[in-house]
């Protein structure tokens, strides 16, 4: 259904099996071999650093209301950020696997999880869970925990590199983390609070001013045609869509006082691009890939994220910033016009 020609090979399966019933196991021994405490503490700054320019463009918001901004700014102090693993391992002592024994394996694995969820019925909420393993090349915000979720291994090349300038790093991880806050303010996580409750805490008028906004990106969205006569989905989209636009902004600026701090860097060229080229094509880079047409056509009625080559090219061709960095004119493609430019957090 998906036109993938032939089941994958057997080690990719029994690996998938293992990260699916095992997968907090495994990632005990993936930390323990890639993932150095040192790259924990500077992704731990950046965080800061984003957090801090988040508020500034909150504050500078001139669409919303001082209210309003002051729930959204106490919301952002409450984000719990999460980082590479959990503080806790999971105990998986009752849990029998043997070397010949696949669908016991996968039966003991499957009834041990069961019996996990089912002891947290009537327990407070555990905000220190984690909803993806280590190894996972991914990242999410929880709305109804209000926690950014940073696996180790999205902390790696492109996305975080220690060795790598700071230009390269927020066009990567920092436009990551960046997006993963702004969920806290998209269509749908703007209906939870500092808590995690499904509270309104906007006025009527934010709240129609916001909509404005995000009806321009639905319809940027919805005019993208990654295969012929089939559009993408801009309003089942928007969320992510918003998280883009609202990441790489906010990476974009706490790149600006990354380099004030480290000048020698500002004004140096690497491998011939400025510090704002860099940025701009290392958030590219991060949305490399590839999907069999069939696939995508499945993904464009069923994924709230927008095909990667969109990704790429749809929140920067909303940045003055992207096209001063490429001198970009009037008219050329990456290059919405006012009243089309998109602007929300
Ligand atoms: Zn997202």
């Amino acid at each position: 259904m998906q036109g993938q020609q032939q089941q994958r090979p057997r080690e990719n399966r029994a690996v998938r099996a293992l990260d699916n019933d095992l997968g907090e196991a495994v990632g005990e021994l993936y930390v323990a071999r890639y993932f150095p405490a040192s790259s924990k503490q500077q992704v731990s700054e950046l965080v800061e650093n984003l957090r801090a320019t988040y508020a500034q463009r909150i504050g500078k918001l001139t669409w919303m209301s001082a209210a309003t901004k002051k729930v959204a700014l106490e919301k952002l102090a409450a984000f719990h950020p999460k980082l590479g693993y959990p503080d806790k391992w999971r105990d998986w002592t009752g849990v029998t696997i043997s070397p010949d024994n696949y669908y016991g394996n996968l039966l003991a694995a499957t009834q041990f999880d069961y019996n996990y969820d089912i002891a947290k019925v009537g327990k407070p909420t555990d905000r220190l869970e984690w909803g993806m393993t280590p190894q996972t090349v991914n990242a999410y915000y929880n709305p109804t925990d209000n926690t950014i979720n940073f696996p180790a291994a999205i902390l790696q090349p492109p996305f975080f590199d220690a060795k790598a300038d700071d230009a390269t790093n927020y066009g990567g991880i920092g436009a990551v983390i960046g997006h993963e806050a702004s969920h806290g303010y998209d269509d749908e996580g703007s209906q939870f609070d500092a808590q995690g409750n499904n509270v309104n805490w906007w006025s009527k008028d934010d709240r129609t001013k916001f909509e404005a906004r995000t009806a321009k990106l639905v319809a940027q969205f919805n005019a993208y045609e990654p295969l012929p006569g089939k559009h993408v989905n801009g309003q089942l989209t928007l969320g992510e869509n918003i998280a883009d636009l609202g990441g790489i902004n906010v990476a974009y600026d706490a790149l600006q006082i990354a380099l004030k701090k480290n000048p020698a860097e500002a004004t140096e060229k690497i491998d011939g691009y400025t510090e704002d080229q860099r940025f701009f094509l290392n958030f590219a880079r991060i949305w490399r890939g590839s999907t069999l047409p069939k696939r995508q056509e499945v993904l464009l009625n069923t994924d709230p994220h927008a095909p990667a080559q969109f990704r790429a090219i749809g929140a920067p061709s909303n940045m003055p910033a992207f096209a001063d960095a490429f001198k970009c004119k009037a008219g050329d493609a990456m290059v919405r016009d006012a009243e089309h430019q998109v602007n929300i957090w």
